[in-house]
């Protein structure tokens, strides 16, 4: 039974943590989330726990063949095989779950919180994880779709010896580069010009991806995931960050919330989600706490911005009172010969997810 009193100690708790966010219920998530905020934004406020809400919100992109860095469709490794990765962390008890190298399931997220929640264990990796989730009755699938196979051969085609040979092609007299899609038409006759052209561009630009999404609710929970399919034409077996706790993602419910996408490398040299929420611990803002993440990466390179340049890295961070922030290390990405595109964040705080303009470490 409970006291009157317990009651009422519940429900000035309830009324403290309300105050804090100003009762807001929001997420937060990298720029591939307007669906997955909205989702995550509608479960928290139907009363839904914040992780499943953020959860829900990015199987969206795991099930989208469209978005090639995450879930099903998303690019392979060097041999052709989708890996996944994903972990996440429950604020309100303060638990993790995490897999890598996941194959043949498309839901890595699930796969995290049902090891978060069914087993004594945080992280399961690879063949463990697969074998785990088809106890759970998850089907095993072939994740490569014919755009992201097409991706694949496209790239191994481009690959090139001293001589500029390579196996997987006519050899030595390949064409330059500007004339690959019309190269490509020839050994892929019956693939329109325009998938020929994205085949290309993903070959030779391996584009960084994955979702990371932030949830508060208006108790003041709040909750975490990120989920990839990694970086494109990996050495199988590699891990980036998105599924390193304290790294890919990182939650203190006495502070709140961070995650991340791009070089995952970087991040984990970092422990770049557990970084920004110390941060934010020691009073810095959440945009603070995101740029001085970026900043230790730019010193593990000296500062060198030439020896940045070749890829990109950004922070996503959401306070326990809902103040929140992105920062990315260069202002936009980087494509020869085209002006770069603000890197933007996703918001949701009721009504439509928006995107808003990342805060960064350096222009371009
Ligand atoms: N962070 C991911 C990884 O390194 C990739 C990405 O965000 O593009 O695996």
């Amino acid at each position: 039974m409970i006291s009157r009193r317990g009651v009422l100690g519940a429900g000035a708790a309830l009324a403290a943590a309300q105050a804090q966010t100003g009762g807001k219920t929001i997420a937060v998530a990298s720029s591939n989330g307007l669906r997955a905020c909205a989702r995550a934004v509608e479960i928290m406020k139907q009363g839904g726990d914040t992780l499943d809400a953020v959860v829900a919100g990015v199987n969206i992109q795991e099930d989208d063949p469209e978005d090639d860095s995450v879930g099903y469709g998303g690019l392979p490794n060097e041999e052709g095989v989708v890996e996944l990765d994903a972990s996440l962390m429950h604020g309100p008890t303060r638990r993790a779950g995490s897999v890598a190298s996941l194959r043949g399931i498309r839901y890595p997220s699930k796969i995290a919180k049902l090891v978060m929640e069914q087993t004594d264990h945080v992280m399961l990796v690879g063949e463990g994880a697969l074998r785990f989730a088809k106890a759970y009755g998850f089907r095993e699938e072939n994740l490569l779709t014919e755009k992201s196979r097409l991706a694949w051969m496209v790239w191994k085609r481009s690959l090139r010896d001293a001589s500029g040979h390579n196996n997987w092609t006519d050899g030595v007299d390949a064409p330059p580069a500007e004339k690959a899609v019309a190269e490509l038409k020839r050994a892929f006759p019956d693939v329109s010009e325009e998938l020929l052209a994205y085949a290309w561009d993903r070959a030779m630009y391996p584009p960084t991806g994955t979702i990371n999404c932030l949830g508060l609710n208006a108790k003041g929970e709040i909750s975490g995931v990120t989920t990839t399919s990694g970086l494109a034409w990996k050495i199988p077996g590699r891990v980036g960050d998105s599924p390193i706790i304290g790294a890919g993602v990182f939650v203190d419910p006495d502070v709140g919330a961070a995650g991340s996408t791009g070089r995952g490398e970087e991040n984990i040299r970092i422990a770049g989600a557990h970084t920004v929420v110390e941060n934010m611990r020691h009073g810095m803002s959440p945009q603070e706490a995101c740029l001085d993440a970026m900043k230790r990466i730019s010193k593990n390179y000296g500062n060198d911005r030439k020896r940045m340049e070749k890829f990109d890295i950004n922070f996503y961070a959401l306070r326990k009172d809902g103040a929140y922030a992105g920062a990315s290390l260069w202002s936009g990405t980087r494509r020869p010969g085209q002006t770069p595109p603000r890197r933007k964040f996703t918001v949701n705080d009721g009504g439509q997810s928006r995107y808003e303009d990342c805060a960064f470490l350096y222009e371009r």
